[in-house]
């Protein structure tokens, strides 16, 4: 009997197609951009699912039962790292999981906050690497590398459409160059709710100022509001803008006491929904853009 099911099972194995021989590789990701790289990475060798969703925020995400679950049956986790998912190393543990948890920033050189004059982000790092596009490409390099690990047959799969999606990067990224270069330089000034884009700033020259730190889990005092008002009125910064992943009334109030225009909505850690404008990492950052150069042009 055994050797039957055996015999029937290689000669299964040996007339299948391999990707219908081989059960999807199980794949869970912290939060949506992740999701998405390892989606365009994996193609239809996995099955990739989130923890965090569209539109929410990792930052102070309470995970589930069921999130524990997830990850007890994946074989791979993907993770952000630099201090963003607080909450994970608790329900790695909780689950048993014997995924490999992979950390996909690694490689990349973390932006260090500056202490804020009360300690509150002292010896921080900035976790919201994916907003420069160079770094997305390190992003995608080490998704490719837990796949092909975790799923040595397919490796040849994984490095196609890793370079496939390479590619696609480098495009968007001379698009994002060209279109910061017709902004004039002394406009490109920005507010925020939370401190999301110092990468896209650093790498691109648009500058952001934020009442909140890097993280969303501090409160704004009435003191770094009133020197955020005071900045945008001494700078003459032309707009604030909403994020999809804070509280607009913030924006809204410094917009009132400035005259700083509403710039829209900028989708900084987490993709929209399915039918939204920015329901993958390619579209989230044109969409960013098109707000950006909007704001500051008129
Ligand atoms: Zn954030």
């Amino acid at each position: 009997m055994k050797t039957w099911l055996a015999a029937a099972a290689l000669a299964f194995a040996m007339t299948a197609t391999p990707a219908a021989a081989q059960d999807k590789v199980r794949v869970v990701a912290t939060f949506s951009i992740i999701a998405d790289f390892a989606r365009n990475v994996g193609g239809d060798a996995v099955e990739v699912s989130e923890l965090v969703g569209p539109d929410s925020d990792a930052h102070v995400y309470a995970p589930s039962p069921a999130d524990a679950k997830r990850l007890a049956d994946a074989k791979v986790v993907l993770m952000n790292g630099l201090g963003f998912e607080g909450w994970l190393e608790r329900l790695v543990k909780a689950s048993g999981t014997k995924a490999a948890v992979a950390v996909t920033t690694k490689g990349i050189t973390p932006r260090r906050m500056q202490d804020d004059g009360h300690g509150h982000s002292h010896g921080r790092s900035d976790p919201h690497a994916w907003q420069s596009v160079a770094n997305a490409r390190v992003y995608v390099t080490n998704i490719r590398d837990a796949l092909a690990a975790a799923d040595p047959n397919r490796k040849a799969t994984y490095d196609a459409n890793a370079a496939a999606y390479l590619a696609k990067l480098d495009a968007l990224e001379a698009e994002v160059k060209a279109t910061v270069a017709t902004i004039p330089a002394e406009r490109r000034r920005i507010i925020t709710t939370h401190d999301s884009f110092g990468y896209f700033a650093a790498a691109y020259g648009v500058s952001f100022i934020a009442p909140q730190g890097v993280s969303t889990e501090a409160e704004v005092s009435a003191r770094d509001l009133a020197k955020i008002i005071r900045q945008v009125k001494a700078q003459k910064i032309p707009a604030v803008f909403m994020e999809n992943v804070t509280d607009p009334r913030l924006m809204k109030r410094i917009a009132e006491e400035t005259g700083a225009k509403i710039g829209g909505r900028l989708y900084s850690d987490a993709l929209s929904a399915a039918d939204g404008p920015a329901a993958s990492y390619l579209d989230m950052m044109r969409h960013n853009l098109k707000e950006l150069r909007g704001a500051l042009m008129s």
